[in-house]
């Protein structure tokens, strides 16, 4: 027996990764080490090809690691499990489903019943604000609408850790802003873990309390950065400004 209370809820420990190809091989990740205690906010930055992908597939289980040990609430990962929410960049959404359909989708596998099935999904697009678009497709939604929607699904089985990879990617700099004011006000009132992917620096100092550094070539943690600011953060802040320096550069080194 575990006692969770006592465990981070996520520890992940000594990962590497080499992929092997035809090419030759490739260090993915290299003894990566860090944990993350239940309800943190954790920010991962770093270049291109610096694993930040990889090392989220190996969290959420859809990979194994060549070394080393995950554990969610103190128990090895060691295949897919339900305990997490996935966002990713691309929305991944069915699109001959309805708004209402791809967030019900988890729940529908879980055999919740129609009815508790809808009174959830209807509580999840008010929480996202997509109240309204429940027979909405997805190709009549921009952007930062079917983000919305993969976040509520993601949501939509109560997971208690989030991890997202570059979720606000592929939307413009306004509704990026609006998406990440939600995700705080979200994270405030459920209390998740959120593992956040992101190459935007000024994202990761507006969100995280803390951030980890990544270089490449292997990619490997290069610092991990505490940001002891109080929310809402403003980017005209001189602390803000402080961090965000510091942070890029570390990238750039
Ligand atoms: P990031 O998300 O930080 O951009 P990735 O985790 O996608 O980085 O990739 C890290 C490194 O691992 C890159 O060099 C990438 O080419 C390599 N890589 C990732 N997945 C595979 C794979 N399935 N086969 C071979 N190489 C891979
Ligand atoms: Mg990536």
């Amino acid at each position: 027996m575990t006692d969770e209370t006592l465990q981070p809820r996520v520890l992940v420990d000594g990962i590497g990764r080499r992929y092997d190809t035809p090419q030759g091989s490739v260090q993915a990740l290299q003894d990566v080490t860090f944990d993350v205690s239940a309800g943190e906010f954790v920010c991962i930055v770093g270049p291109s090809g610096s694993g930040k992908t990889t090392l989220f597939r190996i969290i959420a289980g859809l990979e194994p690691a060549t070394t080393g040990t995950v554990y969610l609430g103190g128990d090895p990962v060691e295949g897919p499990g339900p305990e997490l929410g996935l966002v990713f960049q691309e929305y991944h959404l069915f699109p001959w489903r309805t708004v209402s359909g791809n967030v019900g989708f988890g729940l529908e596998k879980q055999g919740v019943n129609s009815e508790r099935r809808q009174q959830r999904v209807d509580e999840l697009l008010e929480l996202v604000g997509l109240d309204g678009f429940a027979d909405s497709y997805p190709r009549d939604l921009s952007g930062g609408m079917k983000q919305r929607v993969a976040l509520a699904r993601a949501l939509a089985v109560n997971p208690d850790l989030l991890l997202m990879d570059e979720p606000f990617g592929a939307v413009d700099a306004q509704t990026k802003r609006m998406l990440q004011d939600e995700l705080l006000d979200i994270w405030s009132e459920t209390g998740k873990t959120i593992l956040f992917v992101t190459h935007d620096v000024e994202e990761a100092v507006k969100l995280a309390d803390q951030v980890i550094v990544m270089a490449s070539e292997p990619g490997r943690i290069r610092e991990i950065v505490e940001v002891d600011m109080d929310r809402p953060r403003s980017r005209s802040d001189a602390e803000f400004g402080d961090y965000y320096e510091r942070i890029l550069g570390l990238i750039q080194s």
